[in-house]
């Protein structure tokens, strides 16, 4: 999603969520462990009316282990109706759920390795977004002439926040069916193929999608009078890809100026990183009322089209970047989600460097770099919940694993070298260097597995510089002697770690490069030499400037805040 302080806890729309529905990922459920989620019929009413859902979602599982029950993440406050287990129903008595964890008792074991399929009738009134997609929900907004606009967005607190799925990031179901039914003159844009339309006989029409290993929060539902443009997308890898855009009545002007950056931005990352990942499904994007999500193929766009000095919008791009680094490539645990936002992130500079050179992509950098906070490690080590890593005030690294992401990965790039950095970032995204359609199939990754791949491109070991970066709040500060004619410099690092990263110096406007073994360096220098350290920003260090002006910018906020 995109990088925006997140609202406090207490403003979340009713009905109030239990702590199991209002997290996502974390420490995994062993019991729910036993159960593979391997398939998905999702049936859904939308009634914009009275902000209701009705469901029926078929989930087909096989057993890793002997099961007894089966274990449903669902928000309770959408209660369950009726539930068949392969085709028979049970009795009210054969589940509960007081907790958002809807237990299913089954009449018989499943031994390891058969096959269980739960048909599972629910609705009511669902939890409602106060500032999607900041906190998770249902959105109900209205076009400007008064239409039902609705769209889902729930990263923070999951999938189960609309309908029954296993809440962990790790169970992508490999099949998902989706069937939005809306009111009449509604459409329902979704995830995946588009299966066609039936209409009811009082003129309700379902929309049929078919999505295949979808990331489990980028399932959405949107419903409004959409108008679409359609388009292809020749890749220069041989295939076709049909490309979407649904937007609001009214806005065509806009809308074919936002849908023209679709195929330069596609060239950009597949001639950067590699295939499109979902290329034989479509490229889709949505307009939202809220800001923007990663919805896999069918990205949402809440950006109102804003103009950017950069000549492109970074809203969309950085959507679109999920989908390489999010939804192909998703971390195995919300512990790493870095490797979502702090990649996605980092697409903007270097797209700025693919359209504009070196200088919009230092532009673009620098005015992120003023927003790192260091208050936490970007990765605990530890399985985590996607609120605890989001919010800084639960301790977790918040925003930095967008800004802080990003610079590691320049940092990252300079240190090893083009070849090796985009190497390393294929081997994360697809599991090969080699990358093709057909090829490859969406994978899990972690912190330790992408440090192994830049061992494995560059033969050598660089955990020195992932234990800073990585697993240390603090940055490491560049300390800087002059004596006569000598300059030295020594890097500082939190807890004395060594940190032997190589630094440019400008002498008299001559550049320099120090290796910096064993974390320190001198170089000799005429007496009274003007000396620029690092002159194109080229390794994330602390900067004192950039504390002080944080400082200061808190202080007068704080003053104003006051004077109210
Ligand atoms: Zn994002």
């Amino acid at each position: 999603m995109t990088a925006l302080p997140h609202p406090a806890s207490a403003e979340l729309g009713k009905p109030e969520l239990t702590p199991q529905t209002q997290k996502s990922g974390g420490a995994p459920n062993p019991e729910q462990m036993r159960q593979r989620l391997d398939s998905v019929d999702l049936a859904i009413e939308v009634m914009p009316e009275t902000e209701t859902i009705s469901g029926v979602a078929t989930l087909g599982f096989t057993a890793r282990a002997p099961v007894r029950g089966l274990i449903v993440d669902l928000d309770r406050n959408l209660p369950v109706d009726a539930i068949a287990i392969d085709g028979k129903p049970l009795p009210f008595s054969a589940w509960s759920n007081p907790d958002g964890v809807l237990r299913i008792k089954l009449k018989r074991r499943v031994p390891t390795g058969n096959k269980v399929s739960a048909r599972i009738s629910y609705g009511g009134r669902p939890h409602v977004a106060v500032r999607a997609p900041w906190d998770g929900g249902f959105v109900w907004a209205h076009t400007p002439d008064g239409s039902p606009w609705v769209a889902t967005a729930v990263q923070g607190e999951g999938c189960d926040l609309f309908w029954p799925c296993m809440d962990t990031p790790t169970a992508e179901p490999k099949v998902m069916d989706i069937h939005i039914t809306v009111p009449k003159g509604l459409k329902a844009p979704s995830n995946g193929v588009f299966l066609g339309t039936t209409t009811l006989p009082d003129g309700r029409t379902t929309w049929n999608w078919r999505v295949k290993t979808p990331n489990v929060y980028a399932i959405a539902l949107n419903v409004a009078p959409y108008e679409v443009i359609e388009g292809t997308y020749k890749s220069h890898f041989g295939n076709t890809i049909p490309t979407y855009y649904w937007y609001l009545p009214g806005e065509k002007v806009q809308a074919e100026a936002l849908f023209a950056e679709f195929a330069p931005t596609l060239d950009f990352f597949e001639r950067t990183i590699g295939p499109y990942p979902f290329g034989d499904e479509k490229v889709g994007v949505v307009e939202t009322p809220h800001k923007g999500m990663e919805h896999q193929t069918i990205n949402a766009y809440g950006n109102e089209y804003a103009m950017a000095a950069e000549g492109f919008d970074w809203l969309f791009q950085h959507e679109f970047a999920h989908e390489w680094f999010g939804n192909q490539l998703t971390a195995a645990d919300w512990d790493d989600m870095w490797l979502h936002e702090g990649y996605a992130s980092y697409m903007q500079p270097l797209y700025g460097q693919w359209r504009e050179g070196d200088a919009r992509y230092l532009a673009m950098l620098l005015k992120s770099r003023e927003t790192i906070l260091n208050a936490a490690p970007l990765v605990s080590g530890k399985p985590r919940a996607e609120e605890d890593v989001y919010t800084s005030d639960k301790g977790g690294p918040g925003g930095d694993i967008y800004v802080k992401g990003s610079w590691m990965l320049h940092t990252l790039r300079t240190l090893i070298g083009d070849r090796a950095f985009f190497d390393a970032t294929r081997l994360a995204v697809y599991g090969r260097i080699d990358p093709k359609p057909g090829n490859f199939t969406p994978r899990f990754s972690n912190s330790r597995e992408f440090e192994r791949f830049v061992a494995q491109v560059t033969g050598k070991d660089y955990g020195w510089f992932f234990d800073i970066y990585l697993r240390q709040a603090g940055l490491p500060e560049l300390i800087e002697t002059r004596t006569g004619n000598m300059l030295a410099l020594r890097w500082k690092t939190p807890g004395d770690l060594p940190f032997p990263m190589p630094i440019e110096v400008e002498v008299n406007g001559e550049l320099r490069r120090l290796a910096m073994a064993g974390g320190k360096d001198t170089v000799s220098i005429p007496p009274d030499a003007h000396v620029v350290i690092d002159p194109m920003a080229r390794v994330l260090r602390r900067s004192i400037a950039i504390e002080q002006a944080q400082a200061w910018q808190a202080a007068q906020k704080a003053k104003s805040k006051d004077g109210k």
